[in-house]
């Protein structure tokens, strides 16, 4: 899709906050600093529109953008982040549990992981959550960039065997370069129908 159109709705923390309407929605998750912000900069043609920061597990709101006036992306706080308090874990636990199981204009997640590793415990944990409430989820590994081409069929091996899903579920993607953007869109307006 190509953008020209896009706008920070507005920063949620709980649902009587979230957009009306009933415009598709895309929710972003993974670890902190595992290139959420970067992934959406790419998708929607921009360079730093979405936050890009050092300073991992800042963003504590749901961050709805809408592009063009047909579609959300919904930027989720990251997880896995050990420098805050567990009160504030669980605050941020509830408010993730709580968007992605209650809203019905939810048409899919797309879960970023790192690339360059296997994925994490978190990792594993949010796609199972996904699963087992039946939201479509497209695994997106980042950073490709950092890791040599002839290493990315054993990267996509870890990838399916340690989530349990088929290549289908899965794209490889660089910020850097670009790769994978299309890949991405193709997945994404598959589900929404934009
Ligand atoms: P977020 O916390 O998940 O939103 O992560 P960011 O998008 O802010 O990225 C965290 C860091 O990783 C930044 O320094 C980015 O420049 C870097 N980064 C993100 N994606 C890529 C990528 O595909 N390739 C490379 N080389 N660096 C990336």
């Amino acid at each position: 899709m190509k953008v020209n159109n896009v706008n920070l709705e507005i920063s949620a923390v709980a649902p009587k906050q979230y957009p009306g309407g009933n415009l598709p929605e895309i929710g972003l998750v993974g670890r902190s600093n595992v290139g959420k912000s970067s992934l959406t900069n790419k998708l929607i043609n921009r360079n730093g529109y979405a936050r890009t920061s050092n300073r991992p597990g800042k963003t504590q709101t749901l961050n709805f953008y809408k592009i063009e006036d047909s579609i959300y992306f919904v930027d989720i706080p990251g997880y896995g982040y050990a420098r805050v308090s567990k009160k504030e874990r669980e605050k941020w636990g509830m408010m993730i549990e709580e968007y992605l199981t209650t809203r019905k204009s939810l048409s899919g997640v797309v879960l970023l992981v790192d690339g360059r590793r296997a994925p994490s415990d978190d990792d594993v944990q949010m796609f199972e959550f996904l699963r087992y409430y039946n939201i479509p989820t497209l695994i997106v590994a980042t950073k490709m960039d950092k890791t040599s081409k002839t290493k990315w069929n054993k990267e996509l091996s870890i990838l399916k065997k340690s989530f349990n899903v088929s290549e289908d579920d899965i794209r490889l993607f660089s910020a850097q370069t670009g790769y994978g953007t299309e890949s991405v869109w193709q997945w994404i307006g598959d589900k929404t129908g934009v």
